[in-house]
């Protein structure tokens, strides 16, 4: 019997029931300024982050890769577009890709070959199996292909130092494919503009971009293919992989599809993953930057600095 209670007008129940397909468009910042008008968005804010913390991969990949933050601070999940392969570079803003609908359901994943070995199913790359010195494996079967699918359990734990970082969430085999780094394929010139903008970032905040250069030395003398990759906008899990001045427990292993251009860059575990233990590879040689920002890998032989790429 509250008489004095006005009816909600038609235009902001409207506005509401079209805010939860608008939401998933918005970056972390818009919501949160959205999230305090009034009740109704700040639930639907509330639950649109939770669906974004809970996988990274926004159901493209088989197993959903949560954000784990246990009170370090206040990041709930990290802000990129994603894609499970490498992409073409955007020279503006790459559009907007939806994340976080509640309707957000994983698709039935289609069958993965797990076979390796002799009873495998005769996929080309496995005959590499555990050869990791080998570079420009090459892969020409079909999208079921061990090394196409990302399938280890994987997580996103923040820390006080590194920020974000990639975790096994289970035991990972010696040789394993872990992951490709998926990112925007640059030129070097786009590279080292972009490099240089990010540096100024860096030095102003605890922000770090997510370029990444491999060198190839090609078979016919002295030339060098050198492959730039930046996962900062548009990117996968591997962006989150920190540096580990003793080498870490991955290694860099150039795949080249049939029919590609490039190679792309995947990770395989180049030792026994326990569950819980960070996924580290070094960045490169340390030292070179004596201005490089800190590093915090923790390992023995660590230098202290962190390596950064000489565009
Ligand atoms: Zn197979
Ligand atoms: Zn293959
Ligand atoms: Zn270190």
């Amino acid at each position: 019997m509250n008489n004095n209670k006005k009816k909600k007008p038609t235009c902001i129940t409207q506005f509401q029931n079209a805010a939860v397909y608008i939401l998933p468009y918005l970056h972390p910042t818009e919501l949160s300024s959205i999230s305090s008008t009034c009740k109704a968005l700040n639930l639907l804010t509330k639950s649109i982050t939770s669906v974004r913390s809970s996988d990274a991969s926004r159901t493209f990949e088989k197993h959903p890769i949560p954000f784990i933050n246990n009170n370090v601070d206040n990041h709930p999940y990290a802000y990129f577009n994603y894609t499970k392969t490498q992409t073409l570079g955007f020279t503006h803003d790459p559009t907007r890709q939806p994340w976080g609908s509640c309707s957000d359901t994983r698709p039935e994943s289609s069958p993965i070959c797990d076979s390796t070995g002799q009873d495998g199913c005769g996929c080309e790359c496995e005959i590499f199996d555990g050869d990791l010195d080998r570079v420009g494996l090459i892969c020409e079967c079909g999208s079921g292909c061990r090394i196409r699918v990302l399938s280890v359990r994987l997580k996103i734990v923040r820390s006080v130092n590194k920020g974000w970082g990639l975790y096994a969430d289970e035991f990972i085999k010696c040789g394993e494919f872990v992951c490709e780094y998926a990112g925007e394929l640059l030129t070097t010139k786009e590279a080292r503009r972009r490099q240089l903008t990010y540096d100024k970032l860096v030095s102003g905040s605890k922000r770090t971009s997510a370029l990444l250069v491999v060198r190839e030395h090609l078979p016919s003398g002295n030339a060098c293919l050198r492959i730039n990759i930046d996962a900062t906008r548009i990117g996968n899990v591997a962006r989150f992989i920190n540096h580990s001045c003793d080498g870490g427990n991955l290694s860099t292993v150039l795949v080249r599809s049939s029919g590609a251009l490039l190679p792309r860059v995947c990770f395989f575990a180049s030792r026994d993953i326990l569950k819980d233990e960070e996924l580290t590879f070094s960045y490169g040689d340390a030292g070179v930057n004596p201005n490089g920002s800190k590093c915090f890998c923790g390992s023995s032989c660590c230098s202290g600095i962190m390596p950064s790429e000489h565009t």
